[in-house]
């Protein structure tokens, strides 16, 4: 499980912005995580609290939202989730196709109080 590492980073992220702009009074932080991303969202909010712990983003809420991995078929253009299609294109059946999205894992929002 290496969330906890990836965790810490985003908070430094956050907090070293916070600082930059001021910002004293976070209340929510909000990332977007991409479903093929190596990173669990289940897991993120477990460890939360713990890279939290002692920094200015201590007793903030955390949400996650989660982007599809989408592909589009090289065949027909076809745009189709990765995952509900098993990496095959429902129109055409080809498998040669390219992702659109689905692996990131991003900074949303930070939502001051
Ligand atoms: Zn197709």
């Amino acid at each position: 499980m290496h969330e906890l590492g990836v965790v810490i980073q985003i908070v430094k992220t956050v907090e070293s912005f916070a600082q930059e702009n001021e910002i004293t009074n976070i209340d929510t932080l909000v990332l977007q995580i991409g479903e093929l991303s190596s990173v669990i969202p289940k897991y993120v909010k477990d460890c939360y609290p713990a890279a939290v712990y002692g920094t200015m983003l201590q007793d903030t809420k955390l949400e996650i939202e989660i982007l599809p991995g989408n592909c589009m078929c090289h065949n027909c253009n076809k745009v189709f989730n990765f995952i509900k299609c098993n990496r095959q294109c429902p129109d055409c059946g080809d498998r040669d196709w390219e992702l659109l999205s689905g692996r990131e894992l991003l900074i949303k929002e930070i939502i001051a109080y």
